[in-house]
C-alpha cells in the first residue's frame, strides 16, 4: 500500500496498460506494428535481400529489360487497332499514355535516401522509455496523417509494403510498380532460365501495364487526368472488344453447381482480365523479340523436363502464379467481391485468348487452348 501511495497516477496509468499489452498482445500485434513503417521494412527487406547493391541493380535492369521492350510491343499492339489509326486524337493520347507512363521496379529510389528517409520520419520520435503502448500511439498519431503527408510529398504515391508478392497500376500517376516480394521464388530467380523468368517476371510486368489501357484506366490520360479522348465510333468498337471478354468469362465455371452463383462475374472482373490478355500478348511478343536477339538457352536437366521448348518455358513461367488451391468458400467470396477471376478462370479465360500458347503446346486446332474463336484484345 505504501509502494501504492508513492506511485503517481501516471506511472500506474502505464503500470496497468502494459500489464493489459502483456496479457493480450501476440505475435500478430507486434508484426503489425513493424508493417506500420512500410517505406522501413521494405528497405531493410531490400537490404537483407540483396548482399550488395550491384545484386539488386542487376535484377532490376533485367526487369527494366524487360518493361521496356514489353511496353514497346504492347504499344504497337494498341496503335495497329484500325479504329485506333482513324481517331487521331485518341491515337495521340495513347502514345503520350505510352511514352510518359513511369514505373519502378523493387524498391522506390526515395526509399534508399537517408536523408529523405529521416526528414520523412522526423515526427515519429521513438524514447527509450517508450512503453508498446506508446510506441503504438506514436504510430496511429502518424498513420491517421498520412495521407495528408502524400499530398505534400509528391514523390511518395504511397506508403504500401514492398515487400508484398504484388505490383499495381495507378491510373492517376500513370505510374506502377513491381515490388521487390514478387521477385523472388518461385517467381523469379537469377538462376531460372531466360524464358521462364519472361513467362512469370514478364507477363506480371505486361499485366501492370495492359491496366493503362483496361476498360477503367483508358480514360486516364498521360497526366494521369480523366480525359474523354475518343469519337463515339472508336467507343464502340473498345465495347465490341472488352464485351466479348465480359461474355467469355461469365461461362466459366469455378464452383460446384451446388453454389450460386457458380460462375465469374465478366463485367466485375473485365479491366483484370484485359490486364491478363492484352500483357499475356505483349509479353509473348517481347520475349519473342528476346528470343531473336539471344537464339540459345540451356535445357532443364530433368529428364522429363528436358524436352520444354523456350515457347512452352514462358507459358509455364506466366500460369505459375495461377496455380494454387483456392478454397470453394474463398472463391464464393471472390466472384461475389473481387475484380480478379479466381485464378482457375484467370488462366482458363486468358490463355485461350492468346493464341501462341496453342502452337507452343501443339493444341488441336478448336480444343480448349486453341479455339478456333477467342476474343481479340488489342489484336486483330
Ligand atoms: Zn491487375
Amino acid at each position: 500500500m505504501t509502494e501504492l501511495n508513492k506511485t503517481t497516477d501516471a506511472d500506474l496509468l502505464r503500470y496497468i496498460v502494459f500489464q493489459i499489452i502483456v496479457k493480450n498482445v501476440k505475435e500478430v500485434h507486434c508484426l503489425k506494428l513493424l508493417t506500420s513503417l512500410p517505406l522501413i521494412t521494405s528497405r531493410i527487406y531490400t537490404e537483407s535481400k540483396y548482399a550488395t547493391t550491384a545484386e539488386r541493380k542487376s535484377v532490376q535492369n533485367k526487369v527494366d529489360t524487360m518493361i521496356k521492350s514489353i511496353k514497346k510491343n504492347m504499344k504497337a499492339m494498341v496503335l495497329s487497332m484500325p479504329w485506333i489509326k482513324k481517331d487521331k486524337r485518341a491515337y495521340n493520347a495513347l502514345v503520350k499514355k505510352f511514352d510518359k507512363m513511369r514505373y519502378e521496379v523493387a524498391i522506390e529510389a526515395v526509399m534508399l535516401n537517408n536523408t529523405w528517409l529521416d526528414k520523412y520520419y522526423k515526427q515519429i520520435q521513438f524514447d527509450d522509455g517508450d512503453t508498446f503502448y506508446d510506441m503504438r500511439s506514436k504510430l496511429l498519431k502518424f498513420e491517421l496523417y498520412g495521407k495528408v503527408r502524400q499530398l505534400l510529398y509528391k514523390q511518395v504515391d504511397f506508403e504500401d509494403d514492398l515487400t508484398m508478392a504484388n505490383a499495381k497500376f495507378m491510373p492517376i500517376l500513370n505510374k506502377f510498380v513491381i515490388y521487390d516480394g514478387y521477385l523472388t521464388a518461385p517467381n523469379y530467380h537469377k538462376k531460372y532460365l531466360d524464358s521462364y523468368n519472361w513467362g512469370s517476371v514478364g507477363f506480371i510486368c505486361a499485366h501492370e501495364i495492359g491496366h493503362s489501357v483496361d476498360s477503367n484506366s483508358i480514360t486516364y490520360n498521360a497526366s494521369g487526368l480523366y480525359e474523354n479522348f475518343f469519337r463515339n465510333s472508336t467507343e464502340q468498337e473498345l465495347n465490341k472488344m472488352t464485351s466479348c471478354v465480359v461474355e467469355e468469362y461469365d461461362k466459366i465455371q469455378v464452383l460446384p453447381g451446388n453454389y450460386t452463383p457458380n460462375h465469374v462475374n465478366g463485367q466485375l472482373t473485365l479491366t483484370e482480365n484485359l490486364a491478363d490478355a492484352t500483357g499475356l500478348e505483349a509479353a509473348y511478343r517481347a520475349f519473342k523479340d528476346f528470343t531473336r536477339k539471344n537464339p540459345k538457352e540451356k535445357r532443364l536437366r530433368h529428364p522429363k523436363l528436358r524436352g520444354l521448348t523456350r515457347d512452352q518455358l514462358f507459358f509455364l513461367g506466366s500460369v505459375q502464379f495461377y496455380c494454387e488451391k483456392q478454397a470453394d468458400s474463398f472463391v464464393e467470396y471472390m466472384i461475389e467481391n473481387d475484380p480478379h477471376s479466381p485464378n482457375k478462370a484467370r488462366a482458363e479465360g486468358t490463355l485461350p485468348n492468346v493464341p501462341a500458347l496453342g502452337k507452343a503446346f501443339k493444341c488441336p486446332v478448336g480444343s480448349k487452348y486453341r479455339p478456333v474463336k477467342h476474343c481479340n484484345v488489342w489484336t486483330h
